[in-house]
Parts: structure tokens; sequence; C-alpha cells
């Protein structure tokens, strides 16, 4: 293009133009005018298009919006006065969950995912009440919402997911949906996630299940959500750091399996 070549007249910078008579004229020099194509007229031609690369890309790069970190919600369950279940006589389930949520937070930002805590100690949830752990949730637009919890006696790792029936996802957002039944939307994608991470959890060699239960936690998340419980193994308790190291890993590997799934839709931000 005529203008192109002012253009760079204009900045001083040489250009070629590949022509075929110049194609031909060459051709019997190299015996290629495939390959003399590429190396007579490439060069110029890579020049001009480095000159404009560099000319255009910053301004492109300011208009061009940074690709969204996907967000995963982790609610270490209990906190602050709410102890939970007892795990030894000195143990109580709050130190074992947020230990665990930590745990999965690092090996999930090495995987290239934005963490989102409901709280980072213990203590930090003294004022976190259960709609707030939610609404905190739902403002996250996390593709994936995973409540953590820990006990001293059911054996192995158990998946919950809302019991609430679950509605049409075409449905979701079309109308209001009851804050203690926001989850009914998402159910089945909770279904699938819970599935992904049953399997994943399973390859780890680690006694999984999955039920559906009535907990006010999930029942008002909306986004893909699911309960996971750590109990102790004949050779680990639930707050055996290798233990929790094998299980968190079999958990982002799953929810890095899970961001290229078509049922990780992020949450629609719904808060009482
Ligand atoms: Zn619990």
């Amino acid at each position: 293009m005529p203008w192109i070549r002012a253009f760079f007249l204009l900045l001083g910078i040489p250009t070629e133009e590949c022509s075929g008579v110049f194609i031909a004229e060459n051709a019997h020099r190299c015996g290629s005018p495939t390959l003399h194509r590429q190396k007579k007229c490439s060069k110029p031609a890579s020049f001009a298009a480095a000159a404009v690369a560099a000319l255009l890309l910053p301004a492109a790069r300011a208009q061009t919006p940074a690709p969204q970190q996907p967000v995963i919600l982790l609610d270490a369950a209990h906190g602050g006065p709410d102890t939970g279940a007892r795990l030894t006589e000195k143990l109580p389930e709050r130190e074992v969950t947020i230990a665990f949520a930590n745990r999965l937070q690092s090996l999930l930002i090495v995987r290239g995912f934005k963490v989102v805590l409901t709280h980072t100690t213990p203590d930090d949830a003294a004022n976190l009440t259960g709609d707030g752990r939610v609404e905190l949730a739902n403002r996250s637009g996390a593709m994936a919402c995973i409540t953590l919890h820990a006990s001293g006696n059911a054996a192995g790792v158990h998946l919950f997911t809302s019991a609430l029936p679950e509605t049409e996802p075409a449905l979701q957002g079309a109308k209001p949906v009851p804050w203690n039944e926001a989850q009914a939307p998402w159910v089945t994608r909770s279904l699938r996630l819970a599935s992904e991470l049953q399997a994943a959890i399973s390859r780890s060699h680690t006694p999984v299940t999955s039920s559906r239960t009535w907990l006010a936690a999930l029942d008002s998340l909306a986004c893909p959500a699911v309960a996971i419980e750590l109990g102790p193994l004949d050779d680990a308790t639930a707050q055996d750091p290798a233990y929790q190291q094998r299980v968190a890993e079999a958990i982002a590997g799953a929810l890095l399996f899970w961001r290229g799934h078509p049922n990780a839709v992020t949450g629609t931000g719904a808060v009482r």
C-alpha cells in the first residue's frame, strides 16, 4: 500500500515492495522463488512490521483489558467463638479448617487462580456472620465456592452439595430467587463440580464420598458450591500436613480442570 510506504519513508524507515517482477528477476540466484521471496522480502517487511508494532503496541496494550484471573472462594468453616468440632481435646475444628484453607490457597495461586478467603486466621472470623460469609462469596465472582470442614471421626473425605431441588440453569437471573434458595439454579453445576472433585480425590488414593445435604452455608451461595469435610484415615488425622497436602493437591488439580469446564460459570454477585 503506497500510503504505508510513504509513512515509513516519512519516518526514515527503509521499505521494499515484493513484486512478482522482483521475485522473477532474482529467482535464478537461489533456485527457489518461494525461498527467495521469504529471504529477500521478509526482512524489510519484518522490519517494517516491527516498526509498526513498536509504534502501535503501547497504545494497543493500553486498550486491551488484562485477562481476568479466575476466582476461587475458600471458606474455612467455623472461626471466632464458633470453634466447631473437637478433633482432639486441645484441637478445635476451626484451627484445622483455616490451616487447610491456607494450604489450598498456596496451591491455587501457583496454578494461576485468584483466591478469596472469607478469613485468614481463626480469630479473623470473630465478627463474621454466616450471611456475611455468603455475601462475600456471592460478591467474589467465583467459578467455585469451596467450604472446608474437618472431622475427628468421619473417615476419609466427604463432599456435600445442596439438597435444594435443582432449578433450570437457563432461568438463572431471570427472576429473583429467595436468599436461602440462591443455590437452586446452581445445583446442577455444583453437582458437576463435586463429581470432578470426587474423581480427583479418588485418584489420590483417598476414600471419598459425595452426598447432598441441607446446609445454610451452601443454600444461599450463588456459584458452583461444594462443602468438603476432611476426616481421618487409618494412618492419618485430618490435621496431618502430608494428608492435607495430598487432598489439597487433588482439589487444586480438579479446579484447574474445572477452569476449562463449560459449567464453570462465575457467580452472579447476589447479595442479601
Ligand atoms: Zn464443621
